[in-house]
């Protein structure tokens, strides 16, 4: 039986790190958290005292932590000194392109192979098992990743070398937090104009302007699918989160060179209403301040 030591079972990684256990795997949980543990234990994983003694016969080795300063501490202090030699070493979670490709080194020289594998769908596709995988490593390891990752995902794609995966995701919320942005635009343009919101979601996913963001989460309440407009902009994907993702795709834009004006706008965008009380709201409730109805939203 394949074992599994899952390290950071929050939000995210619970419904991941279940999967892996409802798949037939002896899956080893730590969080720093106590309340998260006992929550993955009922799901089927057992507790681990700590992440030396839950990487200590792992074969895989699976980080889905909040960002880069945690990965990298995790993979200094107690997993690269515990892991089995051999063990296959995996992080989900989304940080900066430069601390992948650090961890990656490290975990080379220290005899490991590793890859960065953020993930794309929020906390009900992790529950689901139908997450959508960016896998950035060597080449000759994406087989055994993808077998990894299987019963957490929808769909695992090769990005390239180290780091690509964390690249790929990046630039995929950049294009997202854009398009969102645009389309809270045109639906407030849309509403100042007279138009039906309904008719206008028709006429738009039937258009050239249909995207991702109309067509399967709509910013408007009661218009297309069920999304969290329709729960007053709670759950989902949290402003402060798109926020993260957008000083990423800053950051690393700076260091390669790149020009992304529409990104640092966005950026902008999101850093004010996270600053106006709604980082917790999901990143399409930005739609309230453009429609200057902030008052609907309950900080
Ligand atoms: P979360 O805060 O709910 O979970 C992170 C967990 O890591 C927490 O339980 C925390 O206690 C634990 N942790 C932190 N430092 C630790 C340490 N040193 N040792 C052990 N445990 C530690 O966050 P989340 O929503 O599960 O997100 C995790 C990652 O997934 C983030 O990088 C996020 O950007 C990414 N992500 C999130 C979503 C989403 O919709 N929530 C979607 C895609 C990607």
């Amino acid at each position: 039986m394949t074992k599994i030591a899952f390290i950071g079972v929050g939000n995210m990684g619970a419904g991941m790190a279940a999967n892996q256990a409802k798949a037939g795997r002896a899956v080893k949980v730590f969080d720093r958290s106590a309340q998260a543990v006992a929550r993955a234990a009922e799901m089927g994983c057992a507790a681990a005292p700590s992440i030396a003694e839950a990487v200590s016969d792992a074969d895989v080795v699976i980080t889905m932590l909040p960002a880069g300063q945690h990965v990298r501490a995790v993979y200094a202090k107690d997993v690269l000194p515990n892991a089995r030699k051999g063990a296959l070493l995996i992080d989900c979670s989304t940080i900066d392109v430069e601390s992948a490709r650090a961890v990656a080194a490290q975990a080379e020289a220290a005899g490991f192979r590793f890859a960065d594998a953020p993930v794309s769908g929020g906390i009900m596709a992790a529950d689901a098992g139908t997450l959508a995988f960016m896998i950035g490593g060597r080449e000759a390891d994406v087989a055994d990743v993808k077998a990894a990752l299987e019963p957490m995902a929808r769909v695992a794609t090769y990005a390239g070398d180290h780091g690509a995966g964390q690249a790929a995701k990046i630039c995929n919320n950049m294009l997202l937090g854009i398009s969102m942005l645009g389309t809270c635009e045109a639906f407030a343009l849309a509403e100042k104009l007279g138009l039906d919101a309904q008719r206008f979601f028709e006429i738009v996913t039937g258009a050239s302007g249909n995207c991702w963001s109309v067509s399967a989460y709509c910013p408007v309440p009661g218009v297309g699918p069920q999304t969290p407009a329709d729960r007053g902009y709670e759950g989902g994907f949290a402003a402060a989160m798109m926020l993260k993702d957008l000083k990423l795709a800053q950051q690393a834009a700076a260091a390669a060179g790149g020009a992304t004006p529409l990104g640092a706008l966005a950026e902008a965008q999101y850093a004010l209403f996270a600053n106006l009380g709604y980082a917790g709201k999901d990143f399409s409730g930005v739609i309230q301040m453009m429609r200057g109805r902030l008052d609907e939203l309950s900080a």
